[in-house]
């Protein structure tokens, strides 16, 4: 409250003297993981010990103060001109970041912080406390999407992305009851016989007024809330209606595989929640199988692999997915039970053309075999990178080169074709 009186009286001032003043929004990255690992004696410790080094990168004119948990915010005054102004606020938050980030001792363990940080000006963009602050928080949201341990000025558009986020979310809200939710279908062909031997669900929003909108653009709105929750059932209960449609072409039709994201892993009910859907549409869980993320999988990697057994115990199958964006050494894959390891698109891109990808990819096949996990390719767009996955032993590929994907109804025809021989892509296989 102290810090907003000061912000208020600061710019009154400022209003008065045409000055420009800067407000910084500071947040600790991951802060809750420091909780969750050291405890929360040396959290408050760490945040005693970041307040200090806050004040000892400030200049004398200016303020800090502490809003919330592990969120800070500092007032730089005296700015005569904009560009200057600029400069010095940039200097001062690289400080800021730079000793926020040296290691320091708490009870033997040692802990470093990084920061986020969000800028906004007086009277560029806002000229009262609640847009100043309002902004500066934009700002800092932008900074954390970068990734965190860094600092952004705020920008007009990034309102206009935070409004955009939050009409986004509320329409999300209501995509379920009107239905606007799609799945689609993805086949994943086995790479000695062209055979489709699995599929991907990959989920869709038709938005009335935008039109398809891709998971990359709610899925990170939807988990930010629980909505993920309701969206990961939503799926779930498609994926095993579709399934039970497609046996009444084929009585074993072929894997399916879902996405999942971390929040689902860690609701309480989750496996009795699974449980409950594969009972109620009479589909095994053998017939299912389970993509998680490299990052998820190591995010809280003990409490996973106690979930990751019980599905595993239950006849799911498990892949990690996006493998190789993410930092899991050998030794952590090894204690999950993975039957599969798909490789990032990324490294598949100029797999024919780039020595190193080509060495990347070949090492994980290999590795992946000696783990005796399979390995799937995604994002495969051409016959070459085709030709030197099946060169180098890889067991499925998945991508465009085989269209785009199909719906429930269209992949059920997908599996006839199949059986009869007539599949459109065997000829890439020959
Ligand atoms: P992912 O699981 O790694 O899925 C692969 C993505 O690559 C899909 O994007 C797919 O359409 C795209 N793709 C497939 N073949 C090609 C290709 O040849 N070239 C290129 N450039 N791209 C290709 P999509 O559908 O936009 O999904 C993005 C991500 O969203 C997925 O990545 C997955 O992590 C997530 N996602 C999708 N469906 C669900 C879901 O039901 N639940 C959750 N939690 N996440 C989902
Ligand atoms: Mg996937
Ligand atoms: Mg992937």
């Amino acid at each position: 409250m102290q810090f907003q009186h000061l912000l208020q009286q600061t710019i009154a001032r400022a209003r008065r003297t045409q000055q420009y003043v800067a407000i910084v929004y500071l947040d600790v990255d991951r802060f809750k993981d420091i909780n969750d690992t050291f405890g929360h004696a040396a959290g408050d410790t760490s945040l005693e010990i970041l307040s200090r080094r806050i004040l000892a990168e400030l200049p004398e004119s200016a303020h800090a103060g502490r809003l919330a948990g592990d969120e800070f915010a500092v007032l730089l005054t005296g700015f005569e001109r904009i560009d200057s102004g600029l400069a010095e606020i940039g200097d001062i938050a690289a400080r800021l970041l730079a000793s926020a980030g040296k290691p320091f001792q708490v009870n033997g363990e040692e802990i470093f912080l990084t920061l986020s940080m969000g800028v906004a000006l007086y009277p560029r963009d806002g000229d009262n406390v609640i847009d100043l602050l309002r902004n500066a928080d934009a700002a800092l949201y932008q900074a954390k999407k970068a990734g965190g341990n860094t600092f952004e000025f705020y920008s007009t558009d990034m309102n206009t992305a935070a409004v955009e986020r939050l009409m986004l979310k509320s329409k999300l809200r209501r995509a379920f009851e009107r239905d606007e939710l799609r799945l689609h279908y993805q086949p994943k062909y086995r790479l000695t016989t062209g055979k489709i031997e699995g599929v991907e669900a990959l989920v869709r929003w038709d938005l009335p007024e935008r039109g398809l909108v891709f998971p990359s653009d709610f899925v990170p709105l939807a988990e930010e809330t629980n909505l993920i929750l309701q969206l990961g059932d939503w799926v779930l209960n498609r994926v095993c209606a579709g399934y039970r449609t497609w046996q009444r072409l084929t009585p074993s039709p072929c894997r399916v595989s879902v996405n999942l994201s971390l929040r689902q892993l860690q609701q309480r009910r989750f496996l009795d929640r699974v449980k409950e859907t594969f009972r109620l549409h009479g589909v095994s869980p053998t017939s299912l199988e389970l993509e998680i993320t490299e990052t998820t999988l190591m995010e809280d990697p003990e409490r996973t692999i106690r979930i990751l057994d019980a599905l595993y115990a239950m006849g799911l199958h498990l892949a990690i997915d996006d493998f190789g964006t993410g930092y899991s050494s050998l030794s952590a894959l090894q204690q999950f039970p993975l039957n599969t390891l798909k490789i990032d698109q990324s490294f598949v891109r100029d797999v024919a053309s780039d020595q190193d990808d080509a060495a990347i990819v070949d090492a994980i096949i290999q590795m992946a075999h000696s783990l005796q996990l399979e390995v799937v390719v995604e994002g495969v767009e051409s016959e070459a990178q085709l030709e030197f996955l099946r060169k180098h032993g890889c067991d499925y590929a998945q991508g465009h080169l085989f269209g785009d994907p199909v719906t429930a109804e269209q992949f059920g025809q997908l599996l006839v074709a199949e059986i009869d021989g007539t599949g459109k892509y065997r000829a890439l296989f020959a």
